[in-house]
């Protein structure tokens, strides 16, 4: 028997079947059938293989799920999963390194993928830094999570960059099993939806699907519907959350942090919908609205006389944007603001793109002031950030939440804190909750504070009363409580 389904016609035409039929051996038929089917099936795996990792790409990969599932090579009463694989902080890798290094990780994860694929399995490129792994016949819950441990163990490997340096890289699974987590037009979809769980819920890790799922990719898309009118409908808010000046605890300045009042779902914090406007391009629309607002609260500040910086978040999008810089322009001019009380932060990771470079600097020739935020997350050398024109640093706080029993932990910030000031860098630890945390990091010279010890994000009516309140109420020297700390022995 032939199976003509993936016989494409230049390869097989009914005149070559005729020349066979005519010669009268329908052996020599089947076998000659055969093989050219085999050698079509290999030219087809070439054209349809990802060029960087030569895995299957997404096409190849989707062909190969739809004959198994048609039964042409499991048996009926096997199930198969897929598996949906996405790698954690690639991202930082790519842009601290470059996209050379990048390529090379993703072919390396390649070879790890391709390495333990097993007989009745197929891994495959499908995005980015996106793979998917095909596990047939018997893929039962136990044997998929085997499978996802062992992806897990092969991806946390560390991976050397062509120039030396090593780097570390995990993954968030998500696992879908047939027929059990959908009818097969579904697989891919609902995987991706799983391994979105499991990356929410922390990454490094595998989710099985769930139909709860759905809801969240439904709900993605219904705040990127509302997310339209929330801006003209006046819905958005900007909270204030001091930084304050880590001897004196006085106020240095705020960060603008973006809220949306919704209609019905109430108070929705911005890692819930900035990573929607920042997929369905609504971030550039989004972004201008908070610097605008950023800039009236300035001027409505001065007039009550109080002379507030305020530093607004910029996503990598909005730095591509060619018409940030006038329209920054234009807000300062609209409320008559000095570009001086405005900083700009974007994260590490941006802070280190090429492309973004250029628009750093084109902001600090506004007069504005450059902050990196969440420092420590990504892979960024401190050659590379002299290069910014940046005067602030903030180390995120995941660096410091252990400082007070890992004594690695103090090492890194200690050393991260002196090198940042070795480059003129003002350093802000951000998200300090405990004392501990504030008198290691005092100890270490740590030069401004922001988190709940001192305050959480407030509304701006709030803020002008803290800040006229905090002279009185904040006078605080923390400085002798340092001695019986472990810094102290570090210094
Ligand atoms: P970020 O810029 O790193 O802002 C700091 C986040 O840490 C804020 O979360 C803040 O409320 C939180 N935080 C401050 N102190 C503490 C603390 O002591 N403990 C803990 N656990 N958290 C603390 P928030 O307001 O939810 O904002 C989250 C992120 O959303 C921001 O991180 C920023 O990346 C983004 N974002 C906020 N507003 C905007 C905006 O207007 N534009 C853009 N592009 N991104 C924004
Ligand atoms: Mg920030
Ligand atoms: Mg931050």
């Amino acid at each position: 028997e032939i199976s003509t389904r993936d016989w494409s016609s230049d390869v097989c035409s009914s005149d070559l079947f005729a020349t066979l039929a005519d010669a009268g051996s329908r052996r020599r038929h089947a076998v000659l059938a055969d093989s050219l089917n085999d050698a079509h099936r290999k030219l087809r795996e070439q054209a349809l293989a990802d060029p960087l990792t030569r895995l299957p790409n997404r096409q190849l990969f989707e062909e190969r799920l739809a004959e198994a599932l048609s039964g042409r090579h499991l048996t009926d009463e096997g199930t198969l999963a897929v598996i949906f694989i996405d790698l954690d902080g690639f991202k930082p890798i790519n842009d601290s390194f470059g996209h050379a290094a990048g390529d090379s990780v993703l072919g390396q994860v390649g070879q790890r993928l391709r390495a333990l694929t097993g007989a009745d399995e197929l891994a495959a490129r499908v995005g980015g830094d996106e793979f998917l792994m095909l596990v047939g016949h018997p893929a039962n819950r136990e044997r998929a999570a085997q499978v996802a441990q062992r992806i897990l163990r092969a991806i946390s490997v560390p991976y050397a960059l062509p120039n030396g340096v090593e780097v570390n890289l995990s993954c968030s699974l998500g696992i879908v099993l047939y027929p059990e987590h959908g009818p097969g037009h579904k697989l891919i979809a609902n995987a991706d939806a799983a391994m979105y769980a499991a990356k929410r819920a922390g990454g490094s890790s595998y989710a099985f699907y769930a139909p709860s799922m759905d809801q969240d990719a439904t709900l993605q898309l219904e705040l990127q519907h509302d997310m339209r009118a929330a801006i003209e409908q006046n819905q958005l808010e900007l909270y204030y959350q001091p930084k304050v000046h880590a001897l004196s605890g006085q106020i240095t300045g705020v960060e603008a942090l973006v809220r949306w009042n919704h209609p019905t779902r109430g108070l929705i914090m911005p890692d819930a919908f900035i990573p929607v406007a920042e997929r369905f391009a609504l971030i550039g629309a989004l972004g201008y609205w908070v610097i605008e607002e950023a800039c009236r609260q300035i001027r409505a500040w001065r007039d009550e006389g109080l002379r507030m910086r305020v530093a607004v978040n910029l996503s990598v999008q909005q730095l591509r944007q060619d018409d940030l810089v006038p329209r920054i322009k234009r807000s300062l001019e609209r409320y008559r603001v000095e570009p001086g009380l405005l900083t700009f932060e974007i994260t590490e990771s941006v802070a280190m793109e090429e492309v973004t470079v250029r628009a750093f600097q084109a902001l600090a020739g506004v007069g504005a002031s450059l902050s990196i935020d969440d420092f420590g997350t990504a892979y960024s050398n401190f050659a590379a950030l002299r290069k910014l024109p940046a005067t602030q640093l903030k180390i995120d706080r995941s660096l410091f939440t252990d400082i007070q029993d890992s004594a690695d932990a103090l090492a890194v910030v200690d050393a991260m804190i002196k090198m940042a000031h070795a480059l003129g860098l003002k350093v802000v630890a951000e998200g300090v909750e405990t004392e501990a945390q504030r008198d290691l990091l005092l100890a270490l010279n740590c030069d401004e504070f922001q988190g709940y010890l001192y305050a959480r994000p407030m509304t701006a009516r709030m803020l002008s009363l803290w800040a006229l309140d905090e002279g009185e109420t904040h006078p605080v020297d923390f400085r002798p409580s340092l001695y019986d700390t472990q810094a102290a022995e570090l210094i």
